[in-house]
């Protein structure tokens, strides 16, 4: 079977808690890669550059932009955020499933650039708990809460380009959900076209003394 690793799009709205099932999953396999992202934001208390992004500023960013270095980029809440190329072609290669916790205009392109890619789409059980869950986050201001809630019900409209959609209740059982989809997604016919040619090749000899 194909042993090229699955690019893997991880969204959701802001506050669905991708964050956390994204680090839980790491933690618990090792046979995947996190892609870590460029972004013009400043950083939240305890983030570390290089490990929660590389933090750019605008022209920094800019230069990535026209030397071709990243797979996508998105405007998101004033801010530029995007997926640096290098790294995620390299552990595709080395058969890794790379992970790539982007929003959902970032997801689409990558999924227009790149068919093959699994779009999953994380959200909580209603629009109640993701207010709730911004509100005790507790890092950000009303007014970007508010940014990001609208935006939230503006991405709603685009949940059904998604290949799965994966309801965050429970984090073991979501992360679980997760890491079945991926592995399951391997075996996915299409991406196992050597594999069914050399079965058809062989089944030609066995089929010639008939
Ligand atoms: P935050 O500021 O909360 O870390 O991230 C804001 C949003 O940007 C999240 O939805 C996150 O998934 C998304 N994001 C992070 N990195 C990238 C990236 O490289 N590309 C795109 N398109 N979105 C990203």
């Amino acid at each position: 079977m194909s042993d090229r690793g699955i690019l893997v799009v991880i969204s959701g709205f802001s506050g669905a808690g991708k964050g956390t099932v994204v680090n839980k999953l790491m933690e618990k396999y090792d046979n995947y890669a996190l892609s870590v992202s460029a972004t013009t934001r400043v950083p939240r208390q305890g983030e570390e550059e290089g490990v929660h992004y590389f933090f750019k500023s605008n022209e920094e960013f800019e230069n990535m932009i026209a030397d071709d270095a990243l797979i996508e980029y998105a405007c998101y809440v004033n801010h530029y955020y995007g997926t640096p190329k290098a790294y995620v072609e390299k552990q595709l290669n080395m058969g890794k499933d790379v992970i790539l916790e982007i929003e959902l205009q970032g997801a689409l392109k990558v999924k227009d650039k790149f068919p093959d890619t699994l779009l999953i789409f994380l959200t909580p059980p209603s629009a109640q708990e993701l207010k709730s869950r911004l509100v005790n986050r507790g890092t950000e201001t009303d007014e970007v809460i508010e940014q990001r809630l609208s935006r939230a019900y503006e991405e709603s409209f685009y949940m059904d380009k998604y290949d799965i959609i994966i309801v965050n209740d429970n984090l073991e059982q979501c992360v679980e959900q997760i890491h079945n989809t991926i592995q399951c997604e391997h075996a996915a016919a299409f991406r196992n076209k050597e594999f069914i040619e050399t079965i058809n090749k062989d089944l030609k000899q066995f089929a010639k003394g008939e």
